[in-house]
């Protein structure tokens, strides 16, 4: 995208001061009562606003109720009645609709949201008689997709005539370059505007606004307690987003994958942004096609990338630059985007399972050279993180084999480094020697199929080590069989955090801070 930034590389001790866009609460309950113990709630999480959903009561008396919850609010207030045409819970007449939310504005609303295609009624409805302190959010949502830049330009043209003080629009996201378009419209509108993008994929939408220029959030006060699809919470949003320090010249970072969403690094390197003064924010990205995320997510603004399952060795193809170890690999994990706009890509997997690896083969005494030298190294799986590995393996002087579901992808990855390779199915009986060590590097056994393992247990006993890279969960099941046949083992959270440091090093250009990496993986 072509959000320009005056700000070409990272500034440390900047964007801690708050930010103007606001986290608004939906309030969803059955009574009055409960609704305004939510609002309470809110204010103790931390939001600014309230936005009170009056569909979602079972019964509404409009005066007394109204009254009440304005009154026993401790924030400002946004007053929404969805109908189901809408995607809301109301499914009585215009008529009753329109006089709640006339009735909200006239005791004290702060704001009120009226859907685009009810607005001009509405507006008759009432005829001008709004109060001045009272904003009118017009608002349109599509469920289904997320329009083009020029719809999306005409659909605010027309939020703005139909006499909205602020915009709101939320559309779907069907793919993470959705929210390029809707970003694009947020920082050029002229009036206040509240731009969603909704579902997993729309996420960014939701947490870089303040970047952006939005007028407000929304935050949920529990996890999986949404008004639309893909809401954070607001523990998220200020704990773990750091989002009050989001300003314009926030550098943007990710974890681009697919499934993602488990992925721990916003965790880890959000705290570390935060405890360094780093202007950054580190996000989940759900990426189905790669090469369209790097050529619409431009801008040197998103400037650091982590790569994960299964888009390694694309994301590689998509680099002007690469490292010569990542190319020898053919995988790359970290991505940076240089101030020229060029696409620099390498490789800290396999520092990372290599060097924990040798550290959990180490029984204290000192040794020269590496204790992975002459070892045989069993490497199941070929993709990103298998070739990390295979490579790591045999810089250490190891004698390497690989065994992968598609066979194909085993033999030439032996090749590539001068090993054996083997179907899944020979796993089992390939035992030509006791001492081996197994490098797991699939996603076999990895949350939710935690009771999948790649091998059986009686042939672990042939293993000296055996290495896990997955982390969710920490022990997996082939980990557990393997200290039970006898052998060390090493988990993936070893192998994350190495190559965490590494990649925080080359983000940021300051030292990794690995107490407090190793303090939050403790947690795993
Ligand atoms: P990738 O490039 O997509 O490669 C996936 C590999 O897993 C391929 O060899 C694939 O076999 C195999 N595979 C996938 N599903 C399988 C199944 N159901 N049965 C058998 N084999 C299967 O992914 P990656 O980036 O290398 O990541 C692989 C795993 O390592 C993931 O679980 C990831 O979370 C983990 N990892 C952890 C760390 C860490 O820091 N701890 C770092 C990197 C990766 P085919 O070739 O037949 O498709």
């Amino acid at each position: 995208m072509t959000v320009e930034s005056s700000v070409r590389h990272m500034e440390v001790g900047l964007g801690m001061g708050k930010n103007p866009t606001l986290i608004c609460a939906p309030i969803m309950a059955d009574t009055v009562n409960q609704m305004v113990e939510l609002m309470h709630k809110a204010k103790f999480k931390g939001a600014d606003i309230v936005e009170v959903r009056l569909d979602h009561m079972k019964s509404l008396d409009p005066r007394p109720d109204i009254e009440m919850l304005i009154r026993e609010c401790p924030l400002p207030t946004l007053f929404t009645y969805r109908p189901i045409w809408e995607g809301g819970e109301y499914n009585g007449d215009e008529i009753s609709r329109f006089d709640a939310l006339q009735l909200a504005m006239e005791l004290g609303a702060d704001h009120i949201d009226i859907e685009l295609k009810a607005a001009h009624e509405f507006m008759n409805h009432i005829r001008g008689n709004k109060p001045e302190k009272c904003k009118l959010i017009v608002s349109s949502h599509n469920y289904e997709y997320t329009p083009s830049a020029e719809e999306l330009g005409n659909l605010v043209a027309r939020i703005q005539a139909a006499g909205a003080d602020i915009v709101k629009f939320a559309t779907t996201a069907n793919d993470i370059t959705d929210v390029a378009r809707v970003l694009q419209i947020t920082v050029h509108s002229q009036v206040p505007i509240i731009a969603m993008v909704m579902g997993e994929r729309g996420i960014m939408s939701r947490l870089l606004c303040p970047k952006f220029g939005a007028y407000l959030t929304f935050g949920t006060l529990e996890e999986g307690k949404v008004s639309a699809p893909g809401q954070p919470t607001i523990d998220e949003l200020i704990s773990l987003y750091n989002f009050r320090s989001i300003n314009t010249d926030t550098k943007v970072f990710g974890i681009i994958g697919k499934p993602v969403s488990h992925s721990k690094s916003p965790k880890l390197y959000n705290r570390a942004f935060k405890e360094a003064g780093v202007n950054g924010v580190f996000v989940h990205l759900l990426v189905d096609d790669v090469k369209k995320f790097f050529e619409t997510y431009s801008s040197p603004d998103f400037f650091g990338f982590s790569c994960t399952i299964p888009h390694k060795e694309v994301a590689l193809a998509c680099c002007d630059e690469v490292d010569p170890v990542a190319k020898s690999i053919g995988a790359v994990n970290c991505l940076i985007r240089r101030p020229n706009g060029k696409l620099f890509g390498c490789n800290t997997d396999y520092i990372g399972a290599i060097s924990s690896i040798e550290i959990g083969l180490q029984d204290g005494a000192s040794q020269i050279g590496s204790p992975l030298a002459g070892k045989l190294f069993v490497v199941i799986g070929a993709g990103g993180a298998g070739k990390a590995l295979a490579y790591g393996a045999k810089e250490k002087g190891a004698r390497v084999v690989i065994a992968n579901r598609s066979y194909d992808r085993a033999r030439d990855l032996a090749e590539l480094v001068g090993g054996q390779a083997l179907t899944l199915a020979e796993l089992n009986s390939f035992h030509p020697e006791t001492g081996m060590i197994l490098a797991n590097t699939t996603s076999i056994g990895m949350q939710p199929n935690v009771e999948e393992t790649p091998i059986s247990k009686e042939a672990l006993r042939y293993y000296e080590l055996v290495f896990d890279a997955i982390y969710t969960p920490k022990i997996t099941r082939l980990l557990r069989e393997a200290q039970e046949a006898g052998s060390k083992i090493v988990t993936g959270v070893e192998m994350f955090i190495g190559q965490a440091y590494e990649q925080y090093e080359r983000f940021t250009g300051l030292p990794a801070p690995k107490q407090l990496f190793r303090d939050i993986m403790a947690d795993y």
